[in-house]
């Protein structure tokens, strides 16, 4: 024991006044520590039995949050104490310190700390005062919506928060009665029921109550324990004063309103929560991809879908190869199925990888075999019922008659197909629609292009059947999955799921100058020319036009995901920005090594797959966690 460290202790304010013998023996047991650059002084979630004296060097008070990021609550600096609220209340530890740089600290086990603590009336104090607010910071820093705000504010609002340990069974709020509070899960699984029917299953990180402040309205569901929890709870006036103060948590509010409760969302209610709309102010709006890239780190894309396209395009190639070579009925089918599938696929795939807040995949492969088992037929009967696209037409009206009609019957089975599955109220965004449209027209495609290559084989044409399965894959990102992703487009439209809630008039209009633009957009493309140059002409106009449109309703799509993904994650804002300040955070926590990107979070809710380090479903807005 250096008499520095006795001097450092004798000179701290929380030991004015404890009597020399009782510091003396305090010190006895007392060790000087020396860490380096991200050594850690204590880890997160164990039970210390010690605490720290920080003697010289800074260090950073870090907690993972449900999601597994790591936040930065603090920098501490010489003379501060750490580690001694899980002492103090016998708890395990909330977060977690980590030395930035050389840092000597001193280090007191726990008998040492409960004599200073009896000895000195100013250190029981302080630590007990201390204690409370730093684990209710911890708290509200890591999984709710208030980590948006400040850290010196956040402390504040610690003060107002309460802790409520709950147990299974226990009835939260009950339906019909007033949530005079607002509730924020720390701990457990709490259900909502509204009558007989089972709402949601809410998790740490979700909040409740916000509703009944908000509108004045009764609570309408029943929110019971299914576990033992614990919840954080923060009275009606202090919920309005954070509300008044900090606009990025009222439109979180906001979006998640319109979520849940869309019919709660009045004039009374829309003014307590207004912000600034993105579309009002230009500046905002127009963020640079690249700064927007920075905010939400877009989903692995490129990757993905190369690798369905470099895959599939393999093993259509080396069936090719095989079947013209060895020319086996089994080679030869192979390749008509491989050759089917490859482009589809690969367009369904590089669309899904350009939605920010998309399904799981096997949903898209559901809308896709759906419309190859559906829509075909139901085309193929209609066609022949009309006799179109038979070869009987010879006058120019003739043709153009029947391509419509063509092009009309097919994108009307395929969006039947597409309703099926966009009816319901979770597929809101309007990339929703784009990528079931895809899905729905690449499943017809495949089929299609099967169909046609069988044709063939019938007539015992490999060759022909290979060289119509070769350009029907290249010109598949032209045809039936951009089309129906536009007439798909134009459902949603006509399905009144713009969040803008346009006049009836305006969407009706998009719904039909959509599906129109589909429709013909198809025609042109199957209308029978008579040169090749005048084939070539419309072709790469019809080809153009569509995917200049599909690339719009992208963009447009996008756009509105992206807006809804960060109104109900502000602090993912904030979090990133903490990260470019503190420097490389990734090293220091260890866990999070390079190479490995963490994982995309998947919805319990609603089943939405959202990019890593998202904390609220931007669909449904429950609390994600890993
Ligand atoms: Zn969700």
């Amino acid at each position: 024991m250096t008499t520095k460290a006795m001097e450092f202790l004798r000179n701290h304010t929380l030991f004015r006044g404890v009597p020399q013998h009782e510091l003396e023996g305090a010190v006895q047991s007392m060790h000087e520590e020396l860490f380096h650059d991200g050594d850690p002084l204590i880890v997160e979630g164990s039970y210390g039995n010690s605490c720290y004296f920080i003697m010289s060097g800074q260090v950073q008070i870090v907690s993972r949050n449900l999601i597994g990021h790591t936040v930065t609550l603090d920098v501490l600096g010489e003379g501060a104490l750490i580690g001694e609220v899980s002492l103090f209340l016998e708890e395990k530890r909330t977060s977690g310190a980590q030395a930035i740089g050389e840092v000597t600290a001193l280090r007191l086990e726990q008998n040492a700390f409960s004599r200073l603590a009896a000895a000195s009336p100013m250190f029981h104090e302080s630590l007990s005062f201390s204690a409370r607010i730093r684990t209710m910071h911890a708290m509200l820093s890591k999984a709710t919506i208030w980590a948006a705000i400040p850290n010196a504010e956040l402390r504040g609002l610690a003060e107002v928060t309460v802790r409520r340990k709950v147990y299974k069974g226990d009835v939260i709020v009950a339906e019909g009665a007033m949530a005079d509070r607002f509730y924020m899960i720390a701990e457990g699984r709490f259900e909502v029921r509204s009558g007989r029917r089972k709402k949601a299953v809410y998790k740490p990180g979700d909040y409740f109550g916000e509703m009944d402040l908000l509108s004045g309205e009764a609570h309408t569901g029943t929110v019971t324990a299914l576990e033992n929890g614990e919840l954080m709870v923060m009275g009606r006036d202090e919920f309005h004063f954070v509300l008044q103060q900090y606009e990025p948590v009222r439109r979180q509010f906001h979006e998640v309103l319109r979520i849940r409760r869309p019919e709660l969302l009045n004039e009374e209610v829309s003014a307590k929560l207004q912000f600034t709309e993105a579309e009002q102010v230009p500046e905002a709006a127009v963020e640079t991809a690249a700064t927007l890239e920075a905010v939400i780190p877009a989903p692995p894309k490129k990757d993905r879908w190369m690798d369905v396209l470099l895959a599939l395009g393999g093993i259509f190639v080396a069936f090719t190869g095989l079947a013209i070579w060895l020319k086996q009925p089994v080679w030869i089918y192979a390749a008509l199925i491989s050759g089917g599938f490859v482009g589809p696929v690969s367009f369904v795939a590089y669309m899904r990888s350009s939605q920010l807040l998309g399904f799981k995949p096997i949903r898209l492969a559901a809308v896709f075999a759906a419309s190859g088992i559906i829509a075909v037929p139901v085309a193929w009967v209609l066609e022949r019922f009309w006799s179109v696209g038979s070869g009987l037409e010879t006058t120019t009206i003739e043709h153009v008659q029947a391509s419509l009609l063509i092009g009309v019957i097919e994108e009307i089975a395929k969006l039947l197909v597409c309703f099926f599955f966009l009816r319901g109220r979770k597929q809101r965004f309007l990339m929703d629609a784009v990528v079931f449209g895809a899905a729905a027209g690449m499943g017809f495609a495949a089929v299609e292009s099967i169909l046609y290559g069988f044709m063939y084989l019938q007539q015992h044409a490999t060759s022909g059947m290979l060289a119509v399965l070769w350009v029907r894959a290249l010109l598949s990102p032209f045809g039936h999955g951009t089309w129906t992703a536009i007439a798909a487009a134009g459902l949603w439209y006509g399905l009144g799921r713009s969040a803008k809630r346009g006049s009836t008039a305006d969407r009706l209009l998009r719904m039909a100058a959509l599906l129109l633009i589909s429709i013909l957009l198809h025609a042109a493309w199957d209308y029978p020319y008579a040169a090749g140059l005048w084939k070539m002409v419309g072709m790469v106009m019809v080809g153009g036009i569509g995917i200049a449109l599909l690339f719009s309703l992208i963009r447009q799509g996008t756009k509105e995901e992206r807006a809804m993904h960060r109104a109900v994650n502000p602090a993912q804002q904030v979090e990133e920005r903490l990260r470019q300040a503190v420097g490389s955070d990734s090293k220091r926590s260890g866990s999070e090594g390079p190479g490995t990107s963490p994982p995309s979070l998947t919805c319990e809710g609603c089943g939405t797959v959202s990019p890593a380090g998202t904390r609220y479903c931007g669909r449904c807005g429950q609390a994600l966690q890993l």
